[in-house]
């Protein structure tokens, strides 16, 4: 190092001084002690680095402190926090997937604030199950004989196959075997179940003589399961849920039916094509069916299966269960997502149909909102336009559907719609959106009404990030 550079370094302030120099800041008063020295660190490293590469003398101290309150401004405090949608996508695994309805949150906070009857029997003072809040709802709602509740669909899953088939045969469809998102592959869940995989069929064609054939003294199970996130079109053939039932009796095997989205209700009213809902799958008489709580059904994450009171009280039985266990507060906004279809409000109160079917118009109209927010000189600088476009519903749910969404487009060429959508993205609150065709677009079938006024001030302070 040039004795130069040296001498320039030894103007920076030291960790201490710059801390001193911030302590009345009350911008950084929730700012944890260790959070804000490991932030006052890393830029004076940064700076020091920087001066080393030649590239310029070191910032004065008041200019290293603004950086530090405007590195922690926009870091925020937590690092889970909500963000604006805007991708169209309603189930959106990597931001949340279903969104509470204001009746869930309320008996999250009501159970999460107080201690709570979860296993207490409160009639006898006994021992209860923390399964007994929602097994009546569920039993009611699908018809099934008997329910319990897992952390998500994949333990639900694991906890099954390990329970009825651990060093047996299950028969699937090799047009079933799928995969999930990146960690989650039925193959791969049915070998950590010890369950041995005998696979039938070809990839667009399974039939029924298929899965008879390959019934021995060991097959433990017959499975279907939702090919979810991706459709085979064309030449092909699957097996019902009702054949396939009526071999597995034939044969004295159960069967299940792992449903992936399972909705209660059926959505065809609303323009959705056909799916079997979870009372119709239970009704075909399958042994036991298996879904998320948070993809179409709407609640907090979950997995639930409902079936035959003896082979459910099988799973209720198996000690994986114990490591699989639902929480209370799952449990409560679980059972107010219940209670709604159960009271018939679930259409107007769960946020995911309500977002799946709220009309074209509606939509639209909230864009309209957005793009008459904008500056008008933001709205040219922009090009920015409303247009109607399509969105997916996503969780792996009807991969085929498009529905009907309205956008604000915005951005003048590919290089314009990036660096917009990467301010947006680390803004406060987080926007998220998508480039199609070098424009970003901000669908608003995912924009909740109370984002509006947010979502518009978030674009327009990406837009002019010189300001302020
Ligand atoms: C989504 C899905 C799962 C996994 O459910 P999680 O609740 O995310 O664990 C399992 N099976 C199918 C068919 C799915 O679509």
């Amino acid at each position: 190092m040039s004795a130069d550079r040296a001498t320039t370094l030894r103007s920076l302030p030291s960790v201490d001084q710059l801390l001193r120099r911030l302590a009345d800041r009350p911008e950084l008063r929730t700012l944890p002690r260790g959070r804000l020295t490991a932030l006052v660190r890393e830029l004076l490293d940064a700076e020091r680095k920087r001066v080393l590469d030649g590239r310029g003398a070191p910032a004065g101290a008041d200019a290293l402190a603004a950086r530090v309150v405007d590195r922690a401004q926009r870091a925020g405090v937590f690092s889970l926090r909500p963000v604006i949608n805007a991708t169209g996508v309603v189930l959106h695994t990597n931001l949340g997937r279903a969104l509470m309805s204001p009746l869930a949150l309320e008996r999250l906070a009501a159970v999460g604030a107080a201690y709570a009857n979860l296993e207490l029997d409160l009639a006898t003072k006994e021992r209860g199950s923390r399964y007994s809040h929602v097994e009546g709802l569920l039993t009611r709602l699908t018809g099934a004989e008997d329910a319990l509740v897992v952390n998500n669909n994949a333990a639900a899953v694991l906890l099954a196959l390990e329970t009825l088939a651990h060093g047996r045969e299950v028969v699937v469809s090799r047009g079933e075997l799928i995969e999930i998102g990146g960690e989650f592959r039925i193959p791969d869940i049915m070998l950590r179940s010890g369950a041995v995989l005998r696979e039938v069929g070809t990839t667009n064609r399974t039939h029924l003589r298929d899965y008879a054939e390959a019934i021995t003294p060991n097959t433990a199970l017959l499975l279907k399961v939702h090919a979810s996130n991706y459709r085979v079109v064309g030449f092909t053939a699957e097996v019902s849920s009702r054949e396939l039932v009526e071999l597995g009796r034939a044969r004295g095997i159960p069967v299940m039916e792992d449903l992936g989205s399972g909705s209660l209700v059926d959505l065809r009213p609303y323009g959705f094509p056909y799916e079997p809902t979870v009372p119709e799958t239970v009704a075909a008489g399958v042994d036991l069916v298996s879904f998320s709580g948070d993809k179409l059904l709407g609640g907090p994450q979950a997995g639930i299966v409902v079936g035959g009171r003896a082979v459910v009280g099988r799973l209720k039985k198996n000690p994986w269960n114990r490591a699989l266990r639902i929480d209370k507060l799952t449990l409560a906004g679980l059972e107010a997502t219940l209670y709604a279809y159960e009271a018939s409000t679930a259409l107007e109160t769960v946020p995911t149909l309500r977002l799946l079917t709220e009309p074209l118009a509606r939509v639209r109209s909230r864009a309209r909102a957005v793009l008459r927010r904008l500056a008008p000189a933001t709205r040219t600088r922009l090009a920015a336009r409303v247009v109607d476009d399509r969105a997916q519903v996503g969780g792996g749910a009807l991969p085929t559907v498009e529905l009907p969404t309205a956008v604000v487009a915005l951005g003048r060429d590919a290089s314009d719609a990036m660096s917009l959508d990467r301010r947006l993205r680390v803004g406060d609150p987080p926007v998220i959106g998508r480039i199609v065709d070098d424009r970003l677009l901000l669908d608003c079938r995912t924009v909740l009404p109370h984002q509006v006024a947010g979502l518009a001030r978030a674009v327009s302070a990406a837009a002019e990030p010189d300001r302020g």
